[in-house]
């Protein structure tokens, strides 16, 4: 079922939906499927699974020279998605990346997507490869994400690359896209950057979910300002659960988004693991709750592996 579907069948009833990494190469499935499985009492409306780029890993060899080798740590989206569609009867949205893909390998996953019954798509851009100083396009992919919208969106018209397909069946993907209620690191302004996010939309993006934040007040101005700016698709909050100390270091560099200093002296003064996981927990928990009475309709939790914190946010919130 499209995600957006979803939403208008469930009406005024309150949803949330989680997003899971895939395991690193060589590693078990189950892993996803115990994380799934602690919250089937209450289950997510949907799950979004990440894809990740190549990177590169340097080898030295006998003879001194470095060997770049490119390889995909988190392989297996489009499977992942598949299994866990069937296994437990719900919605999941792959993730799609311009970075790395040609348009033809991108037609290709779609099509498989397609045959496996996905109705769902994330279209992202992808970051720069570890190393790499900024974001370089395949030579024959797409260099933002609204291209690669717009590709889903012609096979949606049944419009394939080669325009060779005799009588081409559409297929029928709904397209979520990437918000930064706290701008984009690249875009020069928000106000720049809600532009391109309308232009997304106009190309066929039928809902956003938002960059984590930790201050609610950011993502009310952010969604204001769309509206303003014409966009009226659902703006799906993006939270994660702050519940290592490490976070607030970790998640300002590799998100570009700010850590509220209220919250930031809450977790210096624990003395334990557990006692910052429960200061996050909290903060989600006033997060969440403040969201759902301003009327926001699903909460969409970054589980980065780990989901025992999203299962007691949700407990308390749902
Ligand atoms: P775009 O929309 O292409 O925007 C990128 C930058 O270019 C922005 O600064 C924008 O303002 C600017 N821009 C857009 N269009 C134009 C234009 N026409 N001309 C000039 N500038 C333009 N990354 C992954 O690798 N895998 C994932 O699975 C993944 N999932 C994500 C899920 C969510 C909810 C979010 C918020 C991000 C996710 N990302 C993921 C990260 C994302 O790939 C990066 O943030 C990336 O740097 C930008 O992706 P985008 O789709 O927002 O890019």
């Amino acid at each position: 079922m499209k995600i957006t579907d979803i939403f208008q069948q469930n009406g005024s009833r309150k949803l949330y939906s989680i997003e899971i990494i895939p395991p690193k190469k060589g590693h078990s499935i189950e892993v996803l499927y115990e994380n799934i499985e602690h919250l089937l009492d209450h289950p997510p409306a949907f799950i979004n699974v990440t894809y990740h780029q190549r990177e590169y890993l340097y080898k030295t060899l006998s003879n001194g020279l470095i060997e770049k080798i490119p390889i995909r740590k988190r392989p297996g989206t489009v499977s992942i998605c598949t299994a866990i569609k069937y296994k437990y009867n719900i919605e999941t949205i792959p993730h799609l990346i311009c970075g790395g893909f040609s348009k033809q390998e991108t037609e290709d996953a779609l099509i498989d997507l397609h045959y496996v019954g996905i109705k769902n798509v994330f279209a992202v851009r992808g970051d720069a490869i570890k190393g790499e100083p900024h974001f370089i396009p395949h030579p024959e992919g797409h260099r933002y994400a609204i291209d690669l919208v717009r590709q889903i969106a012609r096979m949606n018209n049944g419009v394939y690359l080669e325009d060779v397909v005799e009588n081409p069946r559409p297929t029928d993907f709904c397209i979520g896209v990437a918000g930064y209620p706290e701008k984009h690191p690249e875009a020069p302004n928000l106000d720049e950057d809600i532009q391109f996010l309308k232009q997304k939309v106009e190309a066929g993006a039928e809902y956003i979910i938002t960059q984590m934040f930790f201050d609610n007040r950011k993502y009310f101005d952010f969604v204001e300002r769309c509206r303003a700016a014409g966009i009226h698709v659902p703006i799906i909050p993006g939270i994660k659960i702050l519940t290592s100390a490490r976070h607030l270091t970790f998640l300002p560099r590799a998100f570009h988004i700010d850590i509220p200093e209220a919250l930031v002296q809450e977790v210096k003064k624990q003395k334990t693991k557990e006692g910052v996981q429960q200061v996050g927990i909290e903060w989600a928990i006033a997060q969440g709750r403040e969201l759902l009475q301003h009327g926001i309709p699903s909460l969409h939790f970054f589980s980065m592996g780990k989901t025992r914190a999203i299962k007691k946010v949700v407990e308390t919130l749902f």
